[in-house]
């Protein structure tokens, strides 16, 4: 499978001799999107090759990861097990009325027992009451899933000096990092508050992928907008404009935030004058729904 490079176009950039490229990885697969699609390749075939029957994993009620493992079981056979934070709210919101929808079955959990979401001991109990499932992280981010994520750059046919990434988990940044081994430069965006606790994170995952240890990334941690699910106008009034010159489709968590941030970097002067970046576009269109619900306005 092979995600298009599409190129952008603005007097923003190419005035200072930029030249921009969106990977689109939103366009690999219609339901499991993006980078969620990159990190369960190669866990959907390790659990068939373990022969499970059931995914079992975690994730908010808006959660990417819950709806693209949801979409997978139905697409590849497993059924699948949703451990969801918080209460149960009725109507389903459409992220989860999608992953109810593909079969998965939800369960609600308080936020005091969702922490322990990787501790062995509540892991084990989980594996019991649900039948031995294969268990994957939250957000999907395991070796593997680095792994499948080193495959965005293996992808990239064109020259370029930067890539740049939204990060959650930061599972997606350690496969391009340990993908590149050690050439270019890469850009973390991370979408959550205080972002730089993400760091040791992600150098521990490119070792449990590959043992090594890259310097050439950085992660970018002014603009997070206050944090995961607030959505600020003046970052709306950005996403409209931008989604509309370029024709490309964005959402506010975490590729909206990304683009916000990056022209920003441009306009300051961060990227010599000749540079080519690649920014990569995770995905997360299925947010948009939910968002549209909770804020009455279109995205
Ligand atoms: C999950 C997600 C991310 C974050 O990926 P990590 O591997 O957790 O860092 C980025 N963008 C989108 C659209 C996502 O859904």
């Amino acid at each position: 499978m092979e995600a298009p490079l599409q190129q952008l176009h603005s007097k923003i950039w190419e005035e200072q001799g930029i030249a921009l490229w969106v990977k689109r990885e939103d366009l690999l697969h219609p339901t499991i999107s993006g980078n969620k699609w990159r990190k369960l390749k190669y866990n959907l075939q390790e659990a068939k090759r373990l022969q499970h029957d059931t995914l079992l994993t975690f994730g908010g009620a808006y959660s990417n990861h819950i709806a693209a493992v949801a979409a997978a079981g139905q697409e590849f056979g497993f059924k699948t097990i949703g451990i969801i934070r918080g209460e149960e709210h009725l109507p389903l919101n459409p992220t989860l009325s999608f992953a109810t929808t593909a079969g998965m079955e939800l369960h609600y959990t308080s936020r005091e027992a969702y922490r322990q979401k990787t501790d062995p001991v509540y892991l084990a109990q989980l594996a019991e009451q649900f039948a031995n499932p294969y268990i994957i992280p939250e957000g999907g981010t395991n070796a593997l899933a680095v792994k499948g994520c080193t495959e965005i750059v293996s992808d990239i046919s064109i020259e370029y000096d930067y890539i740049c990434c939204a990060s959650g988990t930061g599972g997606t940044i350690a496969g391009i990092i340990a993908g590149l081994e050690g050439e270019k430069q890469v850009l973390g965006f991370p979408a959550l508050k205080g972002g730089e606790f993400l760091r040791e994170e992600i150098e521990q995952l490119i070792q449990s992928y590959s043992g090594q240890r890259y310097d050439n990334w950085q992660l970018i941690t002014d603009y997070h907008f206050g944090g995961y699910a607030k959505v600020k106008p003046e970052l709306l009034g950005f996403m409209r404009g931008f989604q509309q010159e370029h024709n490309l489709p964005l959402e506010p968590v975490y590729t909206g935030k990304m683009f916000y941030s990056l022209i920003d970097l441009i306009q300051e002067g961060y990227f010599p004058k000749g540079s080519r970046i690649v920014a990569v576009h995770t995905g997360g269109l299925q947010g948009n729904a939910g968002f549209k619900e909770r804020l009455g306005i279109a995205l």
